[in-house]
């Protein structure tokens, strides 16, 4: 037997929950999120599942390459555009459109010899103050590129910082209205949270990445009562047990004792799998169909679960570290992290078991 870990991809979870956005934004287009690997889930394991999206969205050029290679013939968005002029090529021959939020970006367009359109998605900085052209610069990016024909296929795109919190959107929505309003061209705004808490953003595309993959954007909803369905279960199973007399220790740093007479299930996963360290005693954990918790340091490829409460529990017997009964969200919490970190996290050295 090879080492017991998995994850497991549910594809229909993954379409479920695209049928969610399309119910929440019917008349919007949905470019899902697959940047960073699909938030950790391999990028392969959910494309066949993406059909039902209008467009992806990436980080970076080697990721959309990727996406062309493996079929997706729809739109693709570089979410931070070009960083060197040697990319446009690419760009134009793999027909890929790409943010332009800076003026580097803008001078790096118009040099370049464009031999085809290139759609651009012009990226206001409407206060989250990481990627975009301040309003009085905003209107100058758009004359500028409009002088080009090849690159006047224009969107207008921003970014909210407080979506997912109490603060919302109001402060941000108000500098992009006054700002989009004087262009004719279609918009992007809303990520998962703003998707899914304020219906005034959706507009002409919808860009949901963490929902998509059944966790929750935000620290106070569930994704169960978003009506979201966990697309990756790290799985994995028990290959040893102790039984602990009170006063024995368990793990590094011997940080959990017992204090009765203890059996303790020791899990193939660990910080090396992209399970946290930072998960201390009491993670919820699922051993046996039950829900248990996890007990002392987690190592680098295995951890503790507490299974005085499931006596037929034995060397064998299947583990969930994250899924449908033990939310990504709340492993997150206990960590003191979010659910996007741990997916992202996830091991090469885990395998993708597809579930279609
Ligand atoms: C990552 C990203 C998204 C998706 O955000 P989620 O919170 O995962 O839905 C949307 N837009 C941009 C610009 C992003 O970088």
């Amino acid at each position: 037997m090879t080492r017991p870990i998995s994850v497991l991809i549910d594809q229909n979870a993954l379409r479920h929950n695209l049928g969610i956005f399309r119910q929440r934004a019917p008349h919007s287009q949905i470019m899902a999120v697959v940047k960073a690997n699909a938030y950790g889930h391999g990028i392969g394991s959910v494309l066949p599942a993406l059909g039902g999206a209008d467009a992806l969205a990436v980080a970076c050029l080697e990721e959309a390459l990727q996406l062309r290679q493996l079929g997706w013939r729809k739109p693709i968005l570089l979410l931070e555009g070009i960083f060197e002029p040697r990319e446009i090529a690419d760009c134009i021959a793999h027909n890929l459109s790409v943010v332009v939020h800076h003026q580097e970006q803008v001078q790096m367009l118009l040099a370049a010899r464009l031999t085809a359109p290139l759609p651009v998605f012009v990226k206001l900085n409407s206060g989250m103050n990481r990627l975009g052209f301040n309003p009085n610069e905003y209107h100058h990016a758009i004359a500028s590129l409009r002088t080009q024909p090849m690159l006047a296929g224009i969107t207008q795109i921003s970014h909210f910082a407080t979506a997912d919190e109490a603060a919302g959107i109001s402060a941000q929505l108000q500098v992009i209205d006054r700002h989009f309003a004087d262009h004719p061209y279609p918009v992007s705004l809303a990520n998962s949270a703003a998707l899914l808490r304020y219906s005034e953003t959706h507009r002409q595309w919808v860009r949901p990445g963490i929902a998509l993959y059944g966790a929750s954007p935000f620290s106070d909803i569930s994704a169960a009562s978003l009506q979201l369905k966990p697309v990756m279960h790290l799985q994995s199973r028990i290959i040893a047990i102790q039984n602990l007399q009170p006063g024995q220790a368990v793990g590094y740093g011997m940080s959990w004792v017992a204090n009765h007479p203890t059996r303790v299930g020791i899990v193939a996963c660990g910080y090396a799998d992209g399970y946290p360290r930072h998960a201390g005693t009491g993670t919820p954990i699922q051993v046996n169909g039950q829900r248990t918790r996890t007990l002392g340091r987690v190592s680098m490829d295995m951890l503790c679960a507490d299974l005085s409460e499931i006596p037929l529990a034995q060397v064998g017997s299947p583990v969930t570290l994250w899924g449908e009964a033990v939310p990504v969200d709340t492993v997150a919490q206990a960590a003191g992290t979010i659910g996007y970190e741990l997916l992202c996290a996830r091991a090469q050295r885990v395998p993708e078991i597809l579930l279609e």
